[in-house]
């Protein structure tokens, strides 16, 4: 190997989380000629960290104001089905679907009924409440008084969506980190990249797509640009095992929009069932260390489910933060992001959900550039990155 390749491509992405990963496989379907840059490992962002909830848009149904773009929302578990079967706009054949449908409940507090209420009238033809005989059996429990709800919103295995996506693609995706970029005044660009092996590769591209999550920050300062600006939203995320009763996928409804808490249930290296615990539990926790927000998420659990037995159950809490474009009063955006400035488009999914839209969005923005589809050509042998492991797989410190 000389010390420096050449390679020209249509578009470099950067960034092999669900948004970079999803897009590369639509790009090189509709014959563009692009490859993805991962600094690190695919999934390692918020991918690995995600509950893997194919949101349909309940959340801002609640809220009873749709929007256009939240409207966007309602067909993603749609596109998402299509793609588990074989039919879709990517192929995710090989990915796991841990639940085919997240359920939401309601307790009988008067701010969960109001939301229960509108759930059942303005989510009429997405949500079922549920008779007691089909719902989750700890719902079943005698003592629950609140209502059950099935949504139309998959829970899939975030590991296997990245496999998925990736495998098909290995050859165009390069372990590499950005050393500096030189634009054109087309807009196209030459990119030096250092990969892990020490290799150095010049890169010829037309477009730049930025899909480095929180990378995105710090790819674009070192193309010497401050916008678009970044939004972190700080997360503690809550893991239990040990006892569980039943594989559970829910939100329980709170006064917001924002579920009080969000379960999605994970395996262990053993297989031993992991409840992961998100929603307003984990916004909350941010300020609450370990232990603090360990006892949280045992008296939520204990007031929302009091028949609940979590006497044999081991605790573990992480941290990890969302990554979004800046919204006023840092709030949370409800569509995704992209946005093109000479020669680099800059991408933010907001949700997993979303990476198609994002996609989708992404493959507009190059067609009314025309930055038009050369053709896969065969790429050189180069260094590639291995797969990130989900954080029930890896944590060692359970209290
Ligand atoms: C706790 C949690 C739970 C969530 N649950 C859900 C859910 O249930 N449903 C849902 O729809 N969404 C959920 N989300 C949101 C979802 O995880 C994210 O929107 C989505 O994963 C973002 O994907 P991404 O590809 O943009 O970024 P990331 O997953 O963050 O991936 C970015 C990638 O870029 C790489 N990178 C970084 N810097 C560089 C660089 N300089 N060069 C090259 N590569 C770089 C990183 O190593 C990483 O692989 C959740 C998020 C969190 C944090």
């Amino acid at each position: 190997m000389t010390d420096q390749q050449a390679v020209a491509v249509d578009v470099v992405i950067f960034g092999g989380g669900v948004a970079g990963l999803w897009l590369l496989a639509r790009l090189r379907k509709a014959n563009y000629n692009a490859i993805l840059v991962e600094s690190d490992t695919l999934g390692t962002g918020q991918t690995r960290y995600a509950q893997g909830i194919i949101h349909g848009g309940t959340k801002y149904a609640l809220t009873g104001k749709l929007t256009a773009s939240s409207e966007a929302v309602f067909q993603m578990p749609g596109i998402w089905r299509d793609c588990l079967q074989g039919h879709g706009e990517v192929d995710l054949q090989e990915a796991s679907v841990l639940s085919p449908h997240q359920f939401m409940w309601s307790t009988t507090s008067f701010t969960s009924r109001m939301a229960g209420f509108f759930a059942s009238h303005v989510m009429r033809s997405r949500t079922e409440s549920l008779p007691a005989k089909e719902r989750p059996l700890i719902f079943q429990n005698s003592k629950f008084k609140g209502h059950v709800y099935r949504l139309d919103e998959p829970v899939l295995d975030t590991a296997t969506i990245i496999a998925a996506l990736a495998k098909p693609h290995l050859d165009a995706i390069l372990q590499a980190t950005l050393e500096s970029v030189t634009f054109n005044p087309d807009a196209s660009s030459q990119l030096a990249l250092k990969a892990t092996d020490g290799s150095r590769w010049q890169v010829a591209t037309n477009r730049i797509v930025l899909a480095a999550g929180q990378g995105n920050a710090g790819l674009l300062k070192t193309m010497g640009r401050d916008s678009p600006a970044m939004q972190l939203r700080p997360l503690h995320m809550v893991m239990l095992r040990g006892g569980l009763p039943e594989r559970l996928y829910a939100h329980c409804l709170g006064a917001s929009v924002n579920p009080r808490i969000t379960i999605t249930s994970h395996s262990d290296t053993f297989g031993e069932i992991v409840w992961y615990l998100g929603g307003q539990l984990s916004e909350d926790g941010v300020k609450r260390n370990e232990a603090e927000q360990i006892q949280a998420a045992k008296d939520e659990l204990h007031d929302l489910m009091p028949w609940l037995d979590l006497s044999q159950t081991h605790w573990s809490t992480l941290r990890i933060d969302r990554a979004e474009p800046s919204q006023p009063h840092s709030k949370r955006p409800d569509t995704s992001f992209v946005d093109e400035t000479t020669g680099v488009i800059t991408t933010w999914p907001t949700k997993m959900a979303l990476a198609p839209k994002l996609a989708a969005d992404v493959m507009e923005q190059l067609q009314h550039n025309e930055v038009v589809a050369s053709g896969t050509e065969p790429l050189p042998a180069w260094p590639q990155p291995a797969f990130a492991e989900l954080p029930w797989q890896e944590e060692t410190r359970w209290n």
